[in-house]
C-alpha cells in the first residue's frame, strides 16, 4: 500500500510539493488554513507579485507546468534605478539580455500549482481546516474547521505552512534539542500601487525592476500583466523619520514628495494605500532538524525563511521540492533516510542564502545609487564576457545558475579576492613601470 502524506499549508511550496508526491503515487491530503484562492481570496500578508528565477522555474519544469505558471509572467532584464532628481539608471542583470527575472502573480501561480496538485487523483485539498497541533510520533495533526476539530493520522506530516509554520511549533515544543533562532530586521514593509495608464499600459519602463535606494531604505517597483505595478516600500519600523513618526497624510505626502518625487504623480491611491495595506515584519528563521524520524518534515518558509531581498525564498523552496523528491526516489523504502539527506543538502545552502539575502538589502537599498556600483557591475560583465564559465558574478550564479547557494557564496568570495589582488597587481605594475621611465 502506497504512503499516505498529510501536507500542511497550501501556499507556493504546498501546491508543488503536492503534485511531485502525487506524481510518485503517494497518498496526499493537503490542508490549508484560508478558503481556496480561486474562489477571489486575496492570499493575505504577503507580496501580490514576486521574482522567479531559474531555480523557480526548473522545478516547475520538472513538473509540466512552467509554461502555463509564466504564460502571464513579465521579464525584468535588470534594475531601473529612480534617483531622488527623478534621473534613471538601467543596469542589466547579466551581460546576456536573454537572461532575466520573472514578475509573476502569487495568486496566479499558487492557483496553477494546486491545480497541477488535484490532476493527480491521489491527491485531494481541503481549504479552511487550520492545524492547531501535530503528534509527532503517531503522526495525526489536529484541525480546527468551521463544523469543529479533526484529527487526521497518516504516515507522515510535510509542515509547508510558512515562517509562523504549526508544525514546527509541535516540533519546537516536542524535540528535546531542537535549535530555533528567529531575527527580524529594523525594517517592514508596505505595499503600494502604480495603476495602469488610461490605455491599460505601463507608466513605467515595463521590463524592469524598479528601485528607489535612499541608503537606509528603499521602495521597489515590480510590473504586473494588468499594467499596474506593485510597489513595497522597506522603511524602519522606529526611528526620527519611519512607519512610526509617519502618522497623518500630510506626513506621508511630505515624505514621499522629499524621497520619491517621479513616483508620486502615478500614485493616485498613495494615501489611501498607505492608510489601508498592513506593515508587514521581515524575519529570517534558522531552525535544525527540519525532520523527525520518518515522521515529520519541514519545507519551505517552515524550515528557512529570508528575508526578501535576493527574490529567492519562493525559488529555493521550489527547490526544496525537487531535492525532497530526488532523496525520496533515492531512498523509496526509507523515508528516515530520504527526510535526512534531503536536511543535509538543503541546512548548509538555506543558511547561505539568508545570509546573502540580508546582504542584498545593504546593496539594493544603498550601493546601487552609487556610480561604484554601476562600475562594478559593468566590470562584472566584462570579466563574464572575457572569461565564459570561468567568472559568473554571484547574482549570476544564485539567480540563473542552479549551483548550491552555499557553493555560490564560497566561490564568489574567492573570485572577488582573485579580482582585488589582480587589480592591484595591475596597479602596481603600471606604478613601477611609470617611475621606471621617469627615473630613467
Ligand atoms: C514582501 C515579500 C516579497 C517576496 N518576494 C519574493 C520574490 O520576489 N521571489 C521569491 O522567490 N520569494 C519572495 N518572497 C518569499 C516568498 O514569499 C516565500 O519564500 C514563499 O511564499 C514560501 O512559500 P511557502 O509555501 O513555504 O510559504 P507560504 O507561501 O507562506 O505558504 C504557507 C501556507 O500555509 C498556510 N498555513 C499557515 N499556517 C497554517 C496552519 N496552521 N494550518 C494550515 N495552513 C496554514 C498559509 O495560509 C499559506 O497558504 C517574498 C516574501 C515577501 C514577504
Amino acid at each position: 500500500m502506497n504512503s499516505k502524506f498529510v501536507l500542511v499549508g497550501s501556499g507556493l511550496a504546498g501546491g508543488l510539493l503536492a503534485a511531485y508526491l502525487g506524481r510518485r503515487g503517494y497518498d496526499v491530503d493537503l490542508y490549508e488554513r484560508r478558503a481556496d484562492p480561486r474562489e477571489g481570496n486575496i492570499v493575505g500578508g504577503r507580496s501580490i507579485n514576486l521574482a522567479i528565477s531559474t531555480r523557480g522555474i526548473h522545478a516547475l519544469e520538472r513538473i509540466g507546468i512552467a509554461d502555463e505558471a509564466l504564460q502571464h509572467a513579465i521579464p525584468m532584464r535588470g534594475r531601473m534605478i529612480h534617483d531622488k532628481s527623478g534621473v534613471l539608471h538601467f543596469t542589466p542583470y547579466d551581460v546576456d539580455p536573454q537572461k532575466c527575472i520573472n514578475s509573476i502573480g502569487r495568486a496566479a501561480l499558487n492557483t496553477t500549482v494546486i491545480e497541477a496538485a488535484q490532476r493527480y487523483p491521489n491527491v485531494r485539498v481541503h481549504f479552511n481546516h487550520k492545524c492547531v497541533d501535530v503528534d509527532l510520533d503517531t503522526p495525526t495533526v489536529q484541525l480546527e474547521t468551521e463544523h469543529g476539530q479533526l484529527a487526521v493520522r497518516s504516515d507522515a506530516v510535510i509542515g509547508v505552512d510558512g515562517a509562523f509554520s504549526a508544525v514546527r511549533k509541535s516540533m519546537q515544543q516536542k524535540i528535546g534539542n531542537f535549535q530555533y533562532d528567529e531575527s527580524y530586521l529594523p525594517h517592514g514593509y508596505k505595499e503600494l500601487t502604480i495603476p495602469p495608464g488610461p490605455d491599460g499600459s505601463w507608466c513605467m519602463e515595463k521590463n524592469a525592476l524598479h528601485i528607489w535606494p535612499r541608503k537606509s531604505f528603499m521602495m521597489i517597483a515590480l510590473p504586473n500583466p494588468d499594467g499596474s505595478f506593485t510597489c513595497t516600500l522597506f522603511w524602519e519600523f522606529e526611528g526620527a523619520r519611519s512607519f512610526a513618526t509617519t502618522k497623518t497624510d500630510e506626513d506621508v505626502r511630505q515624505f514621499f514628495e522629499e524621497e520619491f518625487p517621479d513616483a508620486v504623480p502615478l500614485m493616485p491611491t498613495l494615501l489611501e494605500d498607505f492608510r489601508h495595506n498592513p506593515t508587514g515584519s521581515l524575519v529570517t528563521i534558522r531552525c535544525a532538524p527540519w525532520f523527525y524520524g520518518d515522521k515529520v518534515c519541514l519545507l519551505g518558509d517552515a524550515a528557512h525563511a529570508v528575508v526578501p531581498f535576493y527574490g529567492q525564498g519562493m525559488n529555493a523552496a521550489f527547490e526544496d521540492c525537487v531535492v525532497l523528491d530526488e532523496c525520496l526516489e533515492k531512498f523509496p523504502d526509507n523515508r528516515a533516510r530520504a527526510f535526512g539527506e534531503y536536511f543535509s543538502r538543503r541546512k548548509e545552502n538555506t543558511d547561505a542564502l539568508a545570509a546573502l539575502a540580508v546582504g542584498n538589502f545593504i546593496e539594493m537599498r544603498d550601493k546601487t545609487a552609487s556610480k561604484t556600483f554601476r562600475v562594478k557591475k559593468k566590470l562584472d560583465h566584462v570579466l563574464e564576457a572575457a572569461l565564459p564559465g570561468i567568472y559568473l558574478p554571484l547574482y549570476t550564479i544564485v539567480t540563473f545558475t542552479r549551483m548550491p547557494y552555499a557553493v555560490a557564496a564560497r566561490r564568489a568570495r574567492v573570485q572577488d579576492l582573485l579580482v582585488y589582488v589582480s587589480l592591484i597587481v595591475i596597479v602596481a605594475v603600471l606604478v613601477g613601470t611609470t617611475v621606471w621611465f621617469v627615473a630613467r
